[in-house]
């Protein structure tokens, strides 16, 4: 049986495609967060507050969890240590409740600290939403999709800043969650950006009734469920819902619910946010998973979506107006000629272009745009070596790759680097397909066609983070996309993935049976599109390789869902592989390809990556074919 995973032909590479990735993700989970904040001090104690017993049972269940608890997540830090533009100060231990009256006071209080903590970052917000149209082979299969990403500024009124054209804004970003006037559909991506927050200034008792439901385990955080309903006469536009509760120091992890009641022709979306313990003390907002509709017999309405929002780049410097006019620091180009040489003009040629590739590379860094080098571009390197190997292609610098944060499909090079977004990576079913969207890249370094020259003037970095897209670009001309193209696929005839393209072929032809829907996802910002106008453009020869496309044969995955590989961490950006088990392909609708599914993180507590990963581990190994 097929699954979703490259292991299939992991075989390829001589290292283990596993282990690379089981030691990055035990890497990343346990050193990030200790690199941004200073080390504990050793005369603050680990703060001990679990709820003390009130209950048989609670005092069984708190002994069981007294092992885990004993790890460092939870020591304060002195507020005089944390550095400007790092995490925030965790929160002071607090007393331990004893009654769960004590805990709906914590919780509030826990909440109104994260709200205050955040109050000065402004991270990157993605919304990708699909509407859904009914398919009775398929079931609800996406009709057209829409786009937003902008700076979300966590100050007082949670208020967001576009990367993309200036979306109609005005009194519209004050209705939360708006899907305004049902008829005529208009999506506001402010409204999904509200929904960090169950409520953003009364979250308190004066306005809601909590009711405790039961524990539950999400990942490996236990956790106290509470059901939250707005008081009567509380105001409108008040969460309505459930809430997960961590059982340490009573941080909500995850809201799931909708907005209630809604203001006149206004529709608020429902909701499931998901919060991650990235810094110590505070579970931050990191994705959200939003759907509406129903396609059961006799229902009239059928205004039905799927959204994906996601929350990335907290450690972001603060984008205010001053830093638009801030000078950059660009790392100095190491000079590797031998002593007493002076550049060729060859030599000067490559410095400049080099020197270009740095300025943009870090640029996009910086606007929250590009994960940092990371352990998932050893992957992406390793199969672009693959094929300069096998084509003796001898680069005077060698490529590199990185991975762009959003989720529409695309790909460009600057110079040496070689840019892949993260929603292509999601969506690629095999190493072979990655192999092939990165030769088209590799054939326009290999071929010379380099046009980021002009970004080696510092002054043409100097643009706000919401402009990146307007200030940068990286589209080559029609004759320079054909020839790269074919280049493309004559490097793919002499590499270890020329026997697999029969898997190429069948992606190209799902992403064509999908691009007429899908004009959102395929529209780039900064590379040549994938598809233009509903039909595939890119590496068009190898789309007739293979067998047809058939949906309802379960061992043909052509395409994948997004989000199935790439976890980004929504702090500090760094990107990883995904560690999920192969899950069995049931019926044709389990296929998804390209589609917008929900969200269910493993929660796990600061800290605690490196010894959770090894089952995950272990697992993932066991289950690759
Ligand atoms: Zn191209």
């Amino acid at each position: 049986m097929r699954t979703w995973n490259w292991t299939l032909t992991a075989a390829l590479l001589g290292s283990s495609f596993l282990g690379i990735t089981g030691a990055a993700a035990q890497q990343a989970d346990g050193t990030q967060p200790a690199a941004q904040s200073p080390a504990p001090d050793a005369t603050q104690t680990a703060q001990p507050s679990q709820p003390a017993a009130t209950t048989a049972t609670q005092t069984a269940q708190a002994a069981a969890a007294s092992a885990p608890s004993s790890s460092p997540s939870t020591t304060s830090v002195p507020a005089s240590s944390a550095s400007a533009g790092t995490a925030p100060v965790a929160p002071a231990p607090m007393a331990a409740p004893t009654t769960m009256d004590q805990v709906v006071n914590l919780f509030i209080e826990r909440e109104h600290g994260l709200i205050k903590a955040l109050s000065n970052r402004t991270p990157v917000v993605e919304t990708y939403l699909q509407n859904l149209t009914s398919d009775p082979q398929l079931g609800p299969v996406p009709s057209e999709d829409h786009y937003f990403l902008g700076r979300l500024d966590m100050g007082e009124t949670v208020d967001r800043k576009d990367y993309l054209k200036e979306e109609e804004k005005g009194m519209q970003t004050r209705l939360l969650g708006g899907l305004q006037k049902l008829y005529k559909v208009q999506y506001q991506p402010m409204g999904f950006s509200w929904m960090v927050y169950a409520d953003r200034t009364d979250f308190d008792r004066e306005h809601y009734n909590f009711s405790y439901i039961r524990r539950e385990f999400l990942g490996e955080v236990r956790c106290l469920v509470f059901d939250v309903k707005p008081k009567p006469k509380s105001g409108r536009g008040r969460f309505l819902g459930r809430i997960w509760v961590e059982d340490q120091d009573f941080n909500i992890v995850r809201l799931n619910g909708t907005y209630y009641p809604a203001p006149r022709n206004t529709y608020f979306f429902h909701m499931d946010s998901w919060r991650l313990n990235l810094i110590p003390g505070y579970w931050v907002p990191a994705f959200i998973y939003s759907e509406e509709g129903d396609f059961s017999a006799g229902v009239k309405n059928k205004l039905a979506f799927k959204a994906q929002t996601r929350i990335w780049g907290y450690d972001l410097k603060k984008g205010d107006k001053d830093d638009e006019l801030t000078q950059i620091r660009v790392d100095a180009v190491k000079d590797e000629s031998p002593a007493a040489q002076d550049a060729s003009p060859l030599q000067a040629e490559r410095e400049w272009q080099q020197q270009a590739e740095d300025n943009v590379v870090e640029r996009l860094t910086r606007a929250g745009l590009l994960a940092p080098e990371g352990d998932l571009d050893h992957i992406l390197q390793t199969v672009v070596n693959n094929l300069e190997v096998t084509n003796n292609i001898d680069l005077p610098r060698p490529v590199r790759t990185r991975v762009l944060l959003t989720s529409p499909l695309e790909t460009f090079s600057v110079g040496n680097t070689i840019v892949i977004s993260r929603g292509l990576v999601d969506v690629l079913p095999d190493e072979a397909s990655l192999a092939a969207v990165l030769s088209h890249e590799l054939a326009h370094i290999v071929l010379g066609h380099n046009l980021g020259s002009k970004y080696a003037f510092n002054d043409r970095m100097l643009f706000s983070d919401e402009g990146t897209y307007q200030n940068l670009g990286f589209k080559h001309i029609p004759e320079e996309e054909q020839a790269a193209d074919k280049k493309a696929v004559d490097l793919l005839k002499n590499s270890p993935y020329a026997q697999k393209l029969d898997n190429v072929g069948l992606f190209l032809k799902a992403l064509q049976q999908r691009a007429p829907a899908l004009g959102a996802l395929l529209t780039t910002h900064l590379g040549n599109p994938l598809a233009e106008g509903g039909q595939v453009n890119r590496l068009q020869a190898l789309e007739s390789q293979g067998p047809a496309l058939d949906m309802n044969k379960l061992d043909q995955i052509a395409a994948l869902p997004l989000g199935g590989r790439v976890k980004i961490n929504p702090w500090d950006d760094k990107a990883e592989m995904v560690k999920a088990s192969p899950v069995a392909i049931t019926s044709a609708r389990d296929k998804m390809p390209f589609e917008v599914t929900p969200f269910y993180p493993r929660l796990a507590r600061y800290g605690a990556g490196a010894t959770n990963a090894t089952p995950t581990t272990a697992s993932n190994s066991n289950s690759g074919n």
